[in-house]
């Protein structure tokens, strides 16, 4: 029996069920189960939510998720190996996990759940930075979920919530920060992970703000910053030509000196500028993301 449920410790679940980690899922997974309850803890209150998770993996998470009382939890894992595990889960814990096998990339997650909603997640390297984005960019703002609190390598966790002025500053802060209060609310050794994967990781949890902090057309933005980034190290005049007529004027009237970098402008700047771009007259062809 563990700490925090009636169900036996992760170790014994790995064997019985022959889950040795797979490096091409991105498979780190978290075996103590006082850390997983703290992870859900981060997430806030649990009590009346229900809970999206990517990639359970043997459920240490799920199990945190479901002690701390998730209303419901919908879980979905690419790895068929591991759907009898957390179908003892489920047992133990009847009518709140639903497990679903699949690509997380490839499934409409938001129809198996009902508001409100947090997404809580170990992501798996390979396809979290794009989980995140996607989470970021839905079509209609605010989004179907109201937080995500979720594990990433430290250095992507720097990124999400980086500053002007840092070397991490870029794209991801800005499609974060435009829409959520973002903050690192713990860090983890890579030893706390079976296996250590080889540097260490950070949980973030993002709020949802009812509206973008600053108003912009999210299309041109993105695009905006995808190419002032693409080349940061350039002045804005260049990275920026090409993209619309008279750039170098829009970019004064936006209180941007041209001949600033990327790395040096705020957000609130950014949104200024998206707003004296008129979506017609972008050069779409010119602006591969
Ligand atoms: N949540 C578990 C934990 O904390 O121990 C496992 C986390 S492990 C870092 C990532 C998990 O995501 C693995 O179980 C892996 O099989 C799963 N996974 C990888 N790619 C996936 C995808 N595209 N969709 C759903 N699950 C995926």
């Amino acid at each position: 029996m563990s700490t925090i449920d009636p169900l036996p410790p992760l170790r014994s679940v790995i064997l019985k069920h022959d889950l040795s980690a797979q490096k091409s899922l991105g498979q780190n997974f978290l075996l103590d189960l006082n850390l997983t309850a703290k992870i859900a803890r981060q997430a806030g209150d649990l009590e009346g939510w229900d809970v999206l998770e990517i990639g359970p993996g043997p459920g240490g998470l799920t199990r945190g998720l479901l002690a701390e009382g998730a209303r419901k939890v919908v879980a979905i894992e690419k790895d068929s190996r591991c759907i009898s595990a957390l179908q003892e889960i489920s047992e133990a814990y009847p009518n709140r996990l639903q497990i679903i096998e699949g690509d997380a990339l490839r499934i409409d997650l938001s129809a198996h759940l009902t508001p409100p909603i947090r997404v809580v997640a170990n992501l798996p390297y390979n396809v979290g930075t794009e989980l995140l984005v996607r989470w970021l960019t839905p079509k209609q703002w605010p989004p179907y979920w109201d937080s995500l609190t979720l594990m990433f390598q430290s250095e992507v966790a720097e990124r999400i919530v980086a500053q002007p002025g840092s070397k991490a500053y870029g794209r991801l802060a800005i499609l974060t920060q435009w829409r959520c209060d973002a903050r690192v609310m713990m860090s983890l050794p890579s030893e706390a992970f079976t296996p250590p994967p080889k540097v260490s990781s950070a949980v973030v949890h993002l709020n949802a703000l009812e509206r973008p902090r600053f108003q912009a057309d999210q299309k041109v933005l993105e695009k905006i910053v995808a190419k002032a980034f693409n080349q940061r190290r350039k002045m804005l005049r260049s990275s920026l030509k090409g993209i619309c007529p008279d750039i170098e004027t829009k970019l004064t009237v936006s209180g941007i000196n041209p001949t600033q970098r990327a790395e040096e402008i705020s957000l609130e700047k950014f949104c200024s500028l998206a707003r004296e771009i008129n979506c017609y007259e972008l050069n779409l062809n010119d602006l591969s993301p």
